[in-house]
């Protein structure tokens, strides 16, 4: 038997639902060809207006599709990420395509090569990389380097007039970032980070839930992300070129979602390190850390990252109602639900949609969703984090206040 609250809170979001959706068609999102492949996939769930709002893409991609133009992409750094999902998720791409490789590595070049029918004309190594200015077949730089790489590789993208989508975090600091940002503003180039999740649909459902206070007034976030992380990338220990630890890869992901549910940016934060259980492996990072973001209005988001366990989980508890992610971080099987029911929702080819929705914001001139400022905003707060669990302090954040507009908070 349900109770008067979770019937009001039902129907709350059932009209919202159907609000939505009926706003996205009339507003076209979700049209043509980016909405056949998601529709048929929802046909299987139950009815649409229960739970199944899907936001979709912030633009219709129609009139970028209908141009006919495919933008080629340039993916710099061919290691697990490249490989296992931007290289596949290139294959469905509708408004981009794989065009060059960048790697220092002359197997792996010929690898892909072969993999992706890429031309020699297209292959460059790190010394040779700005002859990529000459080529007028890349449009798009893809930085999927080690974090600590990422500045000089996007300024010098930038420098050869690139457009650039960036790999998380967006860098290793502040001033870091800020030099990104001035490089592709002065060469008039778009720079976008590689948020995919912002592209995925449980997550935009997560947003317009939270920030439209469809469960109520949000006072507790739970974010917790967690790996047992292999020898594989030895910079991810801190070994090599470094900037890796669970902080960075995943304190990200965590920071992110604690934002986007909530719709407002944290004022202030503590930390504390997880204990060392492998002192030999984790001598040159973090194990892993608890810490706790602040709101203004005295809620909370409590977030647990961790190289040594796993666990992948987005929970907000409103003053109406809850919703829940787990996994929630995942390239696919995201699973929803809410105190009103499951979340019906697909999962979808998150890089794709991600590289399709920077594509169409070069072809149409829009703004992306997840620009070199949000990344800049999220490294200062892991600077803020890390300062927190160094000095056993609560540290105020002071941030620039750049949100997705996909969440509208009213
Ligand atoms: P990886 O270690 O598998 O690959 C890194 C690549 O950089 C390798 O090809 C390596 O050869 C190359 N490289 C060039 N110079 C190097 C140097 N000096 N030291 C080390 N490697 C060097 O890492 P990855 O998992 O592919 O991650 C790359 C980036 O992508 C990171 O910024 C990471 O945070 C990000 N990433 C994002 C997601 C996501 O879901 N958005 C997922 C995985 C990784």
């Amino acid at each position: 038997m349900k109770n008067i609250n979770q019937l009001s809170l039902q129907n709350e979001m059932s009209m919202y639902n159907r609000r939505r959706f009926l706003k996205n068609l009339s507003f076209g999102f979700w049209s043509g060809a980016m909405m056949l492949p998601y529709l048929s996939a929802m046909a299987g769930g139950s009815d649409l207006f229960d739970t199944g709002a899907i936001p979709g893409p912030a633009d219709a991609i129609t009139d970028a599709l209908q141009s006919g133009k495919k933008l080629g992409v340039a993916l710099v750094g061919l290691g697990k990420y490249s490989e296992g999902e931007l290289g596949p998720a290139l294959e469905k791409t509708k408004l981009c395509k794989l065009a060059g490789i960048v790697t220092g590595t002359p197997e792996k070049a010929n690898k892909w090569k072969k993999k992706y029918n890429v031309p020699d004309k297209n292959v460059y190594n790190y010394q040779t990389f700005d002859r990529i200015a000459d080529n007028p077949d890349i449009d798009i730089v893809y930085i999927v380097l080690p974090n600590p790489m990422h500045e000089e590789y996007v300024i010098r993208a930038a420098k050869a007039g690139k457009h650039i989508i960036c790999e998380k975090p967006m860098a290793m600091t502040v001033q870091e970032c800020q030099a990104m940002i001035d490089a592709c503003k002065k060469a008039d180039r778009k720079l976008s980070i590689g948020y995919r999740l912002h592209f995925e649909p449980h997550h935009q459902n997560v947003m317009q839930i939270g920030q439209n206070k469809i469960i109520g007034d949000i006072k507790k976030i739970i974010c917790d992300d967690g790996q047992v992380q292999s020898e594989e990338s030895p910079w991810r220990l801190g070994r090599g070129v470094g900037g890796g630890g669970p902080v960075r890869d995943l304190g990200v992901y965590c920071t992110q979602a604690a934002i986007y549910t909530k719709g407002e940016i944290p004022v202030s934060v503590i930390a504390k390190y997880h204990p060392k259980t492998d002192v030999e492996k984790f001598k040159l990072i973090e194990e892993g850390m608890n810490f706790q973001f602040q709101f203004a209005d005295g809620s909370t988001a409590d977030c647990k990252v961790s190289f040594n366990e796993k666990f992948n989980k987005l929970r907000a508890e409103g003053t109406k109602g809850w919703l829940e992610l787990d996994p929630a971080y995942e390239y696919k099987g995201i699973e929803g639900k809410t105190s009103s029911g499951k979340m019906d929702l697909p999962n979808v080819p998150q890089q794709t949609l991600q590289m399709d929705d920077f594509a169409n914001c070069i072809i149409s001139n829009k703004p992306t969703r997840v620009p070199g400022e949000m990344g800049m905003r999220d490294v200062g707060i892991l600077q803020s984090i890390f300062e927190a669990a160094e000095t056993g302090n609560k540290v105020k954040i002071n941030v620039n206040h750049v949100m997705d507009p996909v969440g509208n908070k009213k």
